[in-house]
């Protein structure tokens, strides 16, 4: 199995700081079903390729099989994992460029934080849905795709293709970007995993499809392959998916190939993302706020629907993360709003735990789901910035209830692995409560999403009322 990654930006040698790994060595990291060897075919300052050989040992691999694979006796020992890229080969590739992945380089930390002329080859890739799928699922990512049929044996072509496909991949993508595509995309095109699928594999992919997967137009297909298709897991994902604030609508798109459990998709059901971002333009409608901060802004949806409200004259959107910015930006095409939008919105960097003076003279700022990215220690500073300097008529803060995980199957821990915490109820009100205490502020809770009778909603709104302006404060549920 043999994965190229190649670059042409000059110096194009820089890939192997990227990587992690030496153009000039070969490198072999010993793995249970298997050998992987990293080596560079070419090493120049124009072009510079890494290569990724993976050598599978089959007998190994079917001694430490998952009981619930499907193999027969004999596809145990003889069968195409060898030769073909697939899961193994994404996992190698996880774990040899782990520290890629994360986009981390101390020696090159522009080039890998921005983007880099990238072309990646794989000469056998198991797709199940043909290349057509291939281009459904890189395209969108920004990769022109080459994708061409293997045939079985070049020599009977009236045998026509086999279910492999060379791929090539081209494009102007950052690096922890590309290695994540391939993470989660392999094992999709090839539709059958090696290895048990366990309940952290959620985990892993929304942790690998952070900032693309959420709003990829194939999602729905991607993440029922991903998984495996266990129902559990996918409805987990899913639920989850809608948590990172992307579009996840319900509209699950349809699977490429006919499959049968198509027809029982998950019911229509309106995402949590959708029902919080009401909840909170209910709020400031009925505050009659005019200028909002959308402190912690995302990828900048809520930002979207106040700019399409002419009731709100000044917005602000605000994040610590260049890459929620920058999807920001694309979102309100700050480049080229109308008119109408254009003098309204800022978009800036700032970070919450920092006074800013960018952060005063707004009647309501926005935490939605927030507060719980941030470390503990650091909250006394963000309650500081923004109940104490900033301090807006209204502050609207968002968060997961903690108590209502346990409706989502499969999920262990957080909901999303850069959560620092979740509250219960209870934790969130003594939070809010000794804040607006200690700030001079009311404050009143409101339920977001379907209630459970025991554990509550899914997400918890405080409202907090500026002692002066109290007046208007949240008419909702009290505190
Ligand atoms: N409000 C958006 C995004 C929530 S995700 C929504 O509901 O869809 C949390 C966001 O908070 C991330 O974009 C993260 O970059 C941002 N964030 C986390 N800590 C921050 C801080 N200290 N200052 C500013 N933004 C922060």
């Amino acid at each position: 199995m043999l994965l190229t990654i190649a670059t042409t930006a000059p110096p194009a040698t820089d890939l192997g700081y990227l990587l992690h790994k030496h153009p000039d060595r070969v490198q072999t990291f010993a793995r249970s079903f298997g050998e992987a060897t990293v080596f560079y075919p070419e090493a120049g300052d124009d072009r510079c390729t890494a290569a990724l050989l993976l050598d599978v040992d089959p007998v190994h691999l079917a001694r430490t099989r998952g009981r619930s694979s499907p193999d027969f006796s004999l596809g145990q020992y003889v069968n195409d994992r060898p030769y073909a890229a697939s899961s193994l080969l994404a996992v190698a590739l996880a774990d040899v460029f782990r520290t890629a992945r994360a986009g981390r380089c101390d020696m090159r930390p522009q080039a890998a934080a921005g983007t880099l002329p990238l072309e990646i080859g794989l000469p056998a890739l198991p797709c199940r849905g043909g290349p057509e799928l291939a281009h459904r699922l890189f395209e969108p990512l920004g990769w022109r795709v080459e994708a061409s049929p293997v045939p079985l044996d070049p020599g009977f072509p009236e045998w026509g293709d086999s279910r492999y496909v060379r791929l090539t991949l081209r494009g102007d993508v950052r690096l922890a970007d590309a290695l994540n595509h391939l993470y989660v995309l392999l094992p999709v095109l090839d539709d059958a995993k090696h290895y048990w699928i366990a309940a952290d594999e959620v985990d892993k992919l929304i942790r690998a499809g952070e900032g693309w997967l959420a709003a990829h137009p194939a999602r729905g297909l991607i993440t029922r392959r991903y998984l495996g298709r266990r129902r559990a897991l996918e409805r987990t994902a899913f639920a989850r998916l809608a948590e990172l604030g992307d579009d996840v609508e319900e509209t699950l798109d349809p699977p490429v190939e006919e499959e049968p459990e198509a027809a029982e998709a998950p019911e229509p059901k309106r995402p949590l993302n959708v029902l919080r971002r009401e909840a909170v333009l209910a709020v400031l409608e009925e505050t009659g706020a005019r200028t909002v901060a959308d402190l912690g802004c995302g990828s900048g949806e809520l930002a979207a629907e106040l700019l399409r409200r002419p009731a709100f004259t000044r917005i602000a959107a605000v994040d610590v993360s260049t890459r929620a910015l920058s999807m920001a930006a694309r979102r309100l095409r700050t480049d080229r709003a109308p008119d109408s939008q254009r003098g309204r919105l800022e978009l800036f960097q700032g970070a919450l735990t920092y006074a800013d003076d960018r952060f005063t003279g707004f009647d309501a700022a926005v935490l939605m789901e927030v507060v719980e990215h941030v470390d503990p220690p650091r909250l006394a500073a963000l309650e500081r910035v923004v109940l104490g300097a900033a301090r807006p008529g209204h502050v609207i803060v968002t968060t997961p209830n903690a108590e209502y995980n346990v409706r989502y199957e499969g999920l262990r821990g957080h909901r999303h692995p850069d959560h620092r915490f979740e509250w219960s109820r209870a934790e969130f009100a003594a939070w809010a409560t000794a804040a607006a205490e200690r700030y001079g502020y009311g404050v009143t809770f409101r339920p977001v999403g379907e209630e459970d009778p025991e554990l509550g909603p899914p997400t918890q709104m405080a409202v907090f009322a500026r002692a002066e302006a109290r007046a208007v404060a949240g008419k909702g549920a009290g505190s």
